[in-house]
């Protein structure tokens, strides 16, 4: 079985929700039909000419990249312009185009999570440094008949519901008595058409994260005996973990700067690096951020971050760094964010296997040229 560009795009949502996104950012499918089915995926950086080009020689009908085609609405494809080409040869392709940007920089596991785990800082334990949202939970409510509701936890617990810190398959449970008149062509579990029926039933009720919610009613659906499943689904005023830009890590141990250069080399594959060591040589307090950093100087040194290693950083952003005595390792845009992208091609291989589904992944192989 082949995946449709919806169900892709459903993966991607529970992986980098696009309501996480920076206003204006144009995240989600940006060319191609949702009920198209894929057998093959490239999963890139850009959508540039290079990628296509991959992307028709391997066979793929669908590019998941991580910065957008276009980044303004449009109001024409003019083939003169870069986008205008690029977008009229991905549709002469019938290749589907889909964007993760900064709802994949912010998501907790997204870009900057990636980039703290290559470099070998203790990931899970990054603080965000520019705080945009948190993780949004909701309140399951379902109603089981008696006997039934221990294969019905497990389900829920099974796809992410019922989480409380380390404590898993938490519920809570009254038994009371549901009542149901099966109508005209049904095929009750319980009962007889046209009659009431009173049945002992179970109220079971949960948590589980917005974004697992498809995920945890498939199960319930898949797991509950009866033809129609009774449940409701609330949205709670709880603030879950902090979603954001960039990250900040207090170590126990200092990393020496030639360190943390040695691991920008090796790990991100980024010969070309610039830096300002502040006059230090050891930093216990990292801040990174994958793509461009210049904007979380001041809210990075605020925190007490010693050094910042990112991307794209300008003349006046050296300038602020030294007025903090923050150290910045500058190890490039693209090399800072394609340990997220990797991720994406494994997270999506992953999912689509364990989905029942034959699509397969791959991550670019040759990225277009960058500076030299
Ligand atoms: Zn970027």
């Amino acid at each position: 079985m082949l995946a449709t560009v919806k169900q892709i795009s459903a993966y991607m949502e529970e992986l980098a929700p696009a309501s996480a996104a920076l206003p204006g950012d144009p995240v989600g499918l940006q060319l191609g039909h949702p009920e198209a089915e894929i057998s093959k995926i490239l999963v890139a950086l850009d959508p540039d000419h290079e990628a296509l080009k991959e992307a028709g020689k391997i066979g793929a009908e669908m590019l998941i990249t991580h910065h957008p085609l276009f980044y303004e609405k449009i109001t024409s494809i003019d083939e003169s312009s870069p986008a205008g080409s690029l977008a009229a040869s991905a549709l002469r392709k019938g290749l589907h185009l889909f964007s993760a940007h900064t709802n994949y920089d912010i998501a907790p596991g997204g870009v900057n999570y990636r980039l703290a785990e290559a470099l070998g800082l203790p990931a899970h334990e990054g603080r965000v440094i520019e705080v945009t949202g948190s993780e949004q939970f909701l309140k399951l409510v379902v109603f089981i008949p008696a006997g039934h509701e221990d294969r019905i936890r497990d389900a829920l617990a099974g796809a992410g519901a019922g989480q409380i810190g380390d404590y898993s398959h938490c519920t809570f449970q009254l038994t009371g008595t549901g009542t149901f008149k099966p109508g005209e062509g049904t095929d009750p579990f319980i009962g007889s058409r046209n009659r009431l029926e009173k049945v002992e039933e179970i109220r079971m009720e949960t948590i589980l994260p917005a974004a697992k919610k498809r995920e945890v009613v498939e199960a319930l659906i898949e797991a509950h005996p009866y033809e129609e499943v009774a449940y409701d689904l609330y949205p709670l005023a709880l603030e879950g973990s902090h979603m954001g830009l960039g990250l900040f890590f207090a170590l126990e141990q200092p990393l020496a700067l030639q360190e943390i250069l040695d691991r920008c080399r090796v790990s991100l594959n980024q010969e070309f690096l610039r830096c300002w060591d502040a006059g230090k040589s050891h930093f216990k307090h990292v801040a990174v951020c994958g793509g461009s950093g210049g904007s979380l100087i001041e809210p990075a040194a605020r925190q007490g971050a010693e050094v910042f290693i990112s991307g794209d950083f300008r003349y006046h952003d050296l300038k602020a760094a030294q007025a903090y005595g923050l150290a910045l390792v500058d190890a490039g845009h693209d090399a800072t964010e394609r340990p997220g992208v990797a991720y994406l091609q494994k997270y999506l291989q992953e999912s689509l296997k364990s989905g029942g589904y034959e699509t397969e992944v791959f991550l670019q192989a040759s990225a277009a040229p960058g500076w030299k």
